[in-house]
């Protein structure tokens, strides 16, 4: 039996738990009987993952719910091994992540990355129940709400849970979001909604997906929000970005007749 290391009463993030860093951030809530487990990560950590909720007296059989927060293959690469490990639990996810994940699309989750020799392994599993906004996941007298957070990916989904923000890949405590990639899904209109959203929510506390857990600072946001409204007409981001200024002012002055200089 191992002590239950609770980060806020009813979660436990197994990063956390274990006292060193196994991936993605990979929380369990529970109450009563029940439980539940938000993103899984790689197969290679899924037995010290097991064993862990094991150890801390979590019957596997009352798994309730196994959450994709999105399709990425950090996230869910898991997912099938843990399913039959846990056959009771529904796999939970968005719509959009159910349709990469019964294909085992290897683009948009990252598995497959042919420019940098990236090439691993993504299986195929059934999203057996799909959420999106405004759906209620309940854990014993627990209530958790759905938030479709599209922006990184189109299937990113984040969790509330009273004064706490189980918010993916949205934003870290350093500021940083999570990647953005045209190939992925990505989109910045939608990525500044759903950081707009998390800065005027009443939420108090964010649990990201990657690194520490951290107090929501509204200042922090608005900053992080400020730098991808820049994004969205910066060619550094190609495809993401919505429109290009130089090209209009080179529009102008190439209608002027202006003289490039020599
Ligand atoms: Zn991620």
């Amino acid at each position: 039996m191992q002590p239950r290391r609770e980060v806020f009463p009813n979660v436990i993030e197994m990063n956390q738990q274990a006292r060193r860093r196994l991936g993605c951030c990979v929380y369990l809530v529970h109450d009563a009987n029940e439980w539940l487990l938000m993103d899984i990560g790689y197969e290679d950590t899924l037995d010290d993952i097991i064993k862990l909720i094991r150890e801390m007296d979590f019957p596997l059989a009352n798994c309730k719910y196994l959450i994709a927060t999105h399709a990425d293959v950090d996230h869910v690469q898991a997912l099938k091994r843990a399913k039959e490990i846990m056959p009771q639990a529904q796999v939970v996810g968005h719509r959009h992540a159910a349709k990469l994940l019964a294909t085992g699309e290897r683009i948009m989750t990252y598995a497959e990355i042919a420019a940098q020799g990236i090439s691993i392994p993504m299986p195929r599993v059934e999203i057996e129940k799909t959420i999106d906004e405004g759906d209620v996941l309940e854990i014993g007298g627990l209530k958790i709400d759905v938030w479709h957070t599209p922006g990184h990916a189109p299937a990113q989904l984040s969790f509330r849970m009273g004064k706490l923000l189980f918010s993916g890949d949205n934003i870290y405590r350093d500021g940083c979001v999570g990647n953005i990639d045209a190939h992925h899904g990505s989109d910045l209109p939608s990525f500044i909604k759903s950081l707009k959203r998390i800065r005027d929510s009443n939420v108090e506390w964010l649990l990201p997906s990657h690194g520490p857990i951290f107090r929501k600072d509204n200042a922090q946001l608005q900053q992080t929000i400020e730098r991808l409204d820049q994004y969205q007409h910066m060619a550094d981001f190609g495809t993401c970005a919505i429109d290009w200024p130089l090209l209009d002012e080179w529009d102008d002055e190439l209608a002027r007749g202006e003289p490039s200089p020599a």
